[in-house]
């Protein structure tokens, strides 16, 4: 059934209460986090969640995340807490990170796209968690964009994306960190970094010695460990290309290919002090500042949809820190288009 879409505020706690009545009536809404819009369904109903897939158009074997609004839930959903758990959830909880656990039988296998193990998270946003608390259930709740597109950081991006599909967005303002959570999978002997994302390799080191980042092997390539990996994801709609280097250089290269011929339809995505003075050219904050680039990526992502363009070059971030999530949106965007300058001095 086509709907028209409505913007509710959150400020309104009686907007809070109806969207809660939505999820636990097998209802889908889209919700703020501090990461990105999610679109949130009742974890624990095997329907309500399907419809999540259908939405979306999200291939099936692609696990979703359980939201929850207190780390003391996570009991009712494993099937043994690993021991790091309380570290985890004591330094980073309420936040970008999402522990992959053994599941229990409560969690339908959809919502984990058949897999044994379930991705949990408490996230740090006011609004988020106390519509959690108000549907007195875990919410399952993946980006609010059809499969494939740049996440939705603002609820206007929602409403662009889902018009029609969905009956409301519950707008708690812009996300904050605005690229998805770090994957942690704590299910098994040493813990893995499956997809990097807000808390970082050192963050997660200091408290876990061990950790590893997962790298997929070529024989895993149609069962991987973080399945939703294997997608191309986060796209603009041009062809994009990942130019890999130091921001110099990899500004000179986007600026001889934007500025060679009249005529050219070529933009760019630039780091703000290495931008030029060009119609076609975004900025997405400074080289040196992870946390705007992560904030404004998505955002500066989706302009170039509006634009009279036929190709995107983008300045990727080096993999220090917060640089890691944000390069691997970026290259994933990109699919394999990419230029390579890192070995140019
Ligand atoms: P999102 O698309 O942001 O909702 O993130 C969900 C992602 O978390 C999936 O695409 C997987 O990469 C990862 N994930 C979720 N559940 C699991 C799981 N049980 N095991 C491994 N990875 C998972
Ligand atoms: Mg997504």
């Amino acid at each position: 059934m086509v709907v028209k879409t409505k913007i509710l505020s959150s400020k309104d706690s009686e907007n809070i209460r109806a969207c809660a009545d939505i999820i636990k009536s097998g209802g889908l809404v889209a919700i703020p986090t501090e990461t990105v819009y999610g679109l949130g369904a009742n974890a624990l109903d095997a329907r309500a969640v399907a419809s999540i897939f259908v939405t979306k158009g999200r291939e099936s074997d692609n696990p979703l995340i359980a939201h929850i609004a207190d780390a003391d839930d996570v009991k009712s959903l494993v099937s043994e807490i690993p021991e790091v758990f309380e570290a985890l959830a004591n330094k980073f909880w309420p936040g970008p990170l999402t522990l992959v656990m053994k599941k229990n039988d409560t969690i339908p296998y959809n919502v984990t796209a058949g897999l044994d193990t379930v991705a949990i998270r408490m996230p740090n946003h006011k609004v988020a968690l106390e519509l959690i608390k108000t549907c007195g259930c875990p919410v399952a709740a993946p980006s609010a964009n059809p499969s494939g597109k740049p996440s939705p950081t603002k609820a206007e991006h929602v409403l662009y994306d889902l018009d029609g599909k969905i009956s409301y967005i519950l707008d708690g303002g812009e996300c904050c960190v605005g690229v998805e959570s770090t994957v942690l999978d704590i299910s098994g002997e040493t813990p893995q970094i499956l997809r990097p994302g807000g808390v970082t390799f050192d963050e997660l080191k200091a408290i876990l010695p061990n950790v590893k980042i997962y790298m997929q092997s070529e024989t895993e390539e149609l069962k991987p460990r973080s399945p939703g990996m294997k997608y191309r994801h986060y796209a603009p709609k041009a062809p994009m290309t990942a130019i890999l280097g130091k921001p110099e250089k990899t500004a000179e290269y986007i600026k001889s290919c934007l500025c060679n011929c009249k005529g050219n339809k070529s933009a760019a995505l630039m780091f703000s002090d290495y931008a030029f003075d060009h119609p076609n050219v975004i900025t997405f904050g400074s080289s040196d500042n992870y946390e705007m680039q992560a904030n404004r990526l998505y955002d500066a992502l989706r302009m170039f949809d509006d634009m009279d363009i036929t190709e995107i070059y983008a300045q990727v971030p080096d993999e220090q820190g917060l640089g890691h999530a944000i390069a691997n949106r970026m290259k994933k965007a990109a699919g394999d288009r990419a230029v390579d300058l890192t070995s140019v001095l």
